[in-house]
C-alpha cells in the first residue's frame, strides 16, 4: 500500500516544476530551522517499509554541513564532518561512525538510481537530534553543538536509592530506576532526554531501591536492551520487574558475560563480569564502565568491598566513581581507592537515611583519595558532562565530614536546591535587528521567518542589512526572500 502511494507521489511530483517541492510533498526535512530543498535531480524523502524516513544522500549530507562521497567498490556512501566520518553500506542495516558498528532497523537502499539514507542512525552518528515533526510531517534536524560531543551523567536525587542517566546524543541508558515510590519522578525526568526508545537499561540487583521504580519505567518507555545480573529475588517488587521486563520483549542478557556497547559519541559502556560467588545481592551488582576517550566513570551499584578486593585487576584508573552502596562503609576499600584513584566521587542517597549513609569511613576514605565529593542528599539532581577530555559537574556542593550520615540539619544549605548550570548560550538575538544569519547553515532570514524561531541560539548571528549578510557570505532564506 505505502509503495503504492509513494509511487502516486512519485508521479504526481513528476508533473510539478521544481521549485517548491518541499511545500507540498510528503515529508520535509529542516537543519536547525532550514527546510531542505528538494529538487527532482536530488530526489526526496520517503518513509520506508520500516517506517523509517530515509532521504536523499547527498543533497541532505551536504546541506548537513558533510562532505561526501561514493566508495564504488563497497557500495558504500560515505560523508564525513568535524572529524567523523560515517559510511553507510547500502543494504545493510548498520553504519559505521570512525569505524565502529552502530546497528540500525533499516538500511540504505537505491531508488531510481539514486541513494538514501535512513536519516535518524546517520544523522545522530553526527551527534545531532533527530525529532519528527507530526504536525508538520517534518524531520527537524537539531545540530544542538552544544550537545554534539558531549556526554551527560545525570545522578538523579531519588533518595536513599540509585537512578542514574547517561544520555549521549540520541542514546540513553539508564542504571537503575530507583524506588517504586521515585517511579514517576524518574519517568518525567527521562521524558525530558529519551529520543525514541530508551535504548539500554541496566538493573544492577534485585533490590528494591534499584528496580523499583523499573515497572514505571518498562510502562512508559520502549526499552530495546536489558542488561541485568540474572540474581532474583522473592519479592513482590522483583516479580513485578521480572513480569515486564520480559514484557517488553527486547534483547536481555546478564553481567556474566562481558559486554561492551558502541554509544554514539564513540564511548563504550562497559559491562564488566565480576569474579567470585556472593550471597549479598549487592554483591551481584552488575558493574558499568563508562569509557570515553579520556574519560572513565565506574559504576559500582552496591557492590562491596569483597567484590573490589577479588577483582582488584580488572579496575584501572578512573576520573568519576559512583560510590558503591550509598557510601556505605561496605564499599570503597583503601586498595580499591588506590588502584580506581577517583578524581570525583557521587554518591547517591538520601537525606536522613536511617543507614547513616555515607558512613564516616568512607567518606574519610574518599576525601583522602583527593576527591571531591558530592551527594545527590546534598545537591539533588547531579548532572556531570564530559566531552571525552574534561569533565564539568552541575554542583559546586562537595561533600566533607560534616555530611557524614546525609543530616539535613549539618548544612545551612543543606535542602536549599541547587541550581544545575546549562551549558552556556548566546543571548537571544536581538529582535529589533533586521536579518538573522544561521552560523551553520550559512543562511539568512528576516527577522520574523518562521526558520529563525527554530534555529537553536547558538547558531544565531544579527546581521544589520542583507547587503553585509550578502557580503558576509550568507545566502538568503527561500522562504521570507529577504
Ligand atoms: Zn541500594
Ligand atoms: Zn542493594
Amino acid at each position: 500500500m505505502r509503495k503504492i502511494v509513494i509511487a502516486f507521489f512519485m508521479a504526481f511530483f513528476m508533473m510539478l516544476p521544481t521549485v517548491g517541492i518541499g511545500e507540498s510533498a510528503g515529508i520535509a526535512v529542516s537543519i536547525d530551522g532550514e527546510r531542505v530543498v528538494y529538487t527532482e535531480s536530488s530526489g526526496k524523502p520517503f518513509v520506508d517499509e520500516a517506517g523509517r524516513t530515509q532521504v536523499p544522500f547527498r543533497q541532505t549530507m551536504e546541506e548537513f554541513g558533510c562532505s561526501v562521497s561514493w566508495e564504488e567498490g563497497t557500495q558504500t556512501a560515505v560523508a564525513s564532518k568535524d572529524g567523523i566520518v560515517v559510511k553507510v553500506p547500502i543494504g545493510e542495516k548498520n553504519v559505521y561512525r570512525n569505524g565502529q558498528k552502530i546497528e540500525n532497523d533499516t538500511a540504505a537502499l537505491i531508488k531510481d538510481g539514486r541513494t538514501y539514507l535512513p536519516i535518524r542512525v546517520v544523522l545522530e552518528s553526527f551527534g545531532a537530534k533527530v525529532v519528527w515533526n507530526g504536525t508538520s510531517s517534518t524531520v527537524e534536524v537539531i545540530l544542538s553543538p552544544e550537545e554534539s560531543g558531549q556526554i551527560q551523567v545525570h545522578f538523579l536525587d531519588v533518595d536513599q536509592a540509585d537512578a542514574i542517566l547517561i544520555d549521549d546524543g540520541g542514546f540513553e541508558v539508564l542504571i537503575d530506576g530507583g524506588t517504586k515510590a521515585e517511579g514517576g519522578k524518574v519517568v518525567s525526568y527521562l521524558s525530558n532526554y529519551v529520543d525514541g526508545d530508551l535504548d539500554v537499561v541496566v538493573a544492577t540487583h534485585a533490590h528494591e531501591d534499584h528496580i523499583g521504580g523499573l515497572p514505571a519505567v518498562f510502562d512508559r518507555f520502549a526499552v530495546d536492551t536489558v542488561i541485568d545480573s540474572g540474581e532474583g529475588a522473592d519479592t513482590a517488587i522483583y516479580a513485578q520487574y521480572s513480569q515486564k521486563r520480559a514484557a517488553e520483549q527486547c534483547d536481555y542478557y546478564t553481567s556474566a558475560q562481558e559486554r561492551t556497547i558502541s554509544l554514539p559519541s564513540g564511548a563504550k559502556l562497559e559491562i564488566l563480569p565480576m569474579s567470585g560467588s556472593y550471597d549479598d545481592p549487592n554483591d551481584t551488582s552488575v558493574i558499568v564502565l563508562l569509557d570515553y576517550q579520556d574519560i572513565e566513570v565506574l559504576f559500582m551499584g552496591d557492590a562491596s568491598s569483597e567484590v573490589e578486593q577479588n577483582n582488584l585487576s580488572k579496575f584501572t584508573d578512573i576520573d568519576v566513581l559512583k560510590a558503591g552502596h550509598h557510601g556505605s562503609r561496605t564499599a570503597g576499600s583503601a586498595a580499591f581507592l588506590q588502584r580506581v584513584q577517583p578524581e570525583y566521587v557521587v554518591i547517591s542517597a538520601g537525606l536522613d537515611n536511617s543507614y547513616g549513609h555515607p558512613h564516616q569511613e568512607a567518606l574519610t576514605a574518599y576525601l583522602n583519595c583527593g576527591a571531591k565529593v558530592y551527594g545527590t542528599f546534598r545537591s539533588g539532581d547531579i548532572v556531570m558532562t564530559t566531552d571525552g577530555s574534561s569533565i564539568s559537574f552541575s554542583t559546586s556542593q562537595t561533600l566533607t565530614m560534616a555530611d557524614v550520615g546525609a543530616k539535613s540539619g549539618s548544612q545551612t544549605s543543606a535542602t536549599a536546591p541547587v541550581q544545575t548550570t546549562q551549558p552556556a548560550v548566546t543571548k537571544p538575538a536581538d529582535t529589533t535587528a533586521v536579518y538573522i544569519g544561521n552560523k551553520n547553515s550559512m543562511i539568512f532570514h528576516k527577522a520574523d521567518c518562521s526558520s529563525v524561531a527554530r534555529m537553536s541560539e547558538k547558531n544565531k548571528v544579527v546581521l544589520p542589512s542583507a547587503a553585509e549578510a550578502l557580503a558576509r557570505g550568507y545566502r538568503g532564506c527561500q522562504i521570507c526572500q529577504p
